[in-house]
């Protein structure tokens, strides 16, 4: 990574930690729930850095002696474990923040809820900014998704200052709990969707549409050389993509032919989806003809269509 950008990097989790341990302390002090609420979502965000950090370790290990397809699933399996918590969380919010409703608990210390609310927008605001401006410069992806994270939060931070100044001038004292419970939804759909992303890993989803019409061009800008390709499969595990496919070719075709296609067709596939594993199965034409309807069904491309029988 580019120097800047990993100072940046660096910047972005010890504001986090800051805003997290602030907005913690002043809510649980001043006794607004909402504070402590957006203390728990700035104490997630520094969650999924932590094990963004830990994933990206443990899950680019290589391939090793039990597993062969690397480590890749490691990072949902985190991310489900993440998840849980998350959830968990959210509703021990909601539930607080019902019982102060109820019990019409009052914002013991407001202006220290104000200014710990005032001081996040301002700091989690311009830090956001600097890390848009380094991630633009830089062009960091993982950057710019830290800098949207920190400005998603100086937004509600900036909710919650507005909430809690109308609590103080007409002592509406369940707007506290009210904003509580929005965060507390927020906070369960951020779950949500990490749990969305990791069960697609876990249960072997395919590769997305675009990138699938992305191998089959390949294909066919090869397919002069082979009679028809077929039984396409695509996954993805972590950061790497698996695609194996079976290729059928003509009987006098050598071996040395058929390999020298396959690491062509491989390596065309390579170049277009990086940190692709690439695996074919090369069947003579008589033997495909001999095999019956079974693998025609999952026609690509090139001759021998089901209808054609
Ligand atoms: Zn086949
Ligand atoms: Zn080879």
């Amino acid at each position: 990574m580019h120097r800047d950008a990993e100072r940046a990097a660096t910047l972005s989790v010890a504001v986090t930690a800051l805003l997290t341990g602030m907005e913690l302390a002043a809510g649980i002090w001043s006794g607004a729930i909402s504070v402590v609420a957006n203390g728990v979502q700035s104490a997630i965000d520094l969650l999924s850095a932590l094990t963004a950090w830990v994933a990206i370790r443990q899950g680019s290990k290589p391939p090793d002696a039990d597993h062969h397809y690397g480590h890749g699933k490691f990072e949902s399996l985190l991310a489900v474990v993440q998840a849980l918590m998350i959830w968990v969380t959210s509703f021990l919010i909601a539930l607080e923040a019902f019982q102060k409703w109820r019990a019409n608990l009052p914002v013991l210390y407001p202006p220290i809820a104000l200014a710990t609310m005032a001081s996040s927008v301002v700091i989690g605001g311009l830090t956001a900014r600097y890390l848009f401006a380094v991630a633009a410069r830089t062009g960091s992806l993982a950057l710019q998704a830290d800098a949207y994270h920190l400005w998603a939060d100086a937004g509600a931070a900036a909710g919650i200052f507005v909430g809690l100044a109308v609590l103080t001038v007409t002592g509406w004292q369940f707007v506290d709990s009210l904003l509580a419970l929005i965060l507390a939804v927020l906070i369960f759909r951020s779950g949500w969707q990490l749990v969305r992303q990791a069960m697609a890993h876990l249960l072997d989803a395919a590769l997305p549409s675009e990138e699938v019409a992305v191998i089959e061009g390949i294909l066919q800008t090869h397919a002069d050389q082979f009679l028809n390709a077929h039984r396409l499969r695509t996954r993805r595990a972590g950061n790497r993509r698996y695609v194996d496919l079976h290729l059928v070719v003509p009987d006098a075709m050598t071996v040395e032919e058929a390999h020298r296609l396959c690491d062509a067709i491989e390596a065309d596939i390579r170049k277009a989806l990086p940190n692709t594993d690439v695996t074919i199965h090369v069947e003579p034409e008589s033997a495909f003809r001999q095999q019956g309807l079974e693998d025609r069904t999952t026609f690509i491309l090139g001759r021998y269509r089901r209808e054609e029988k």
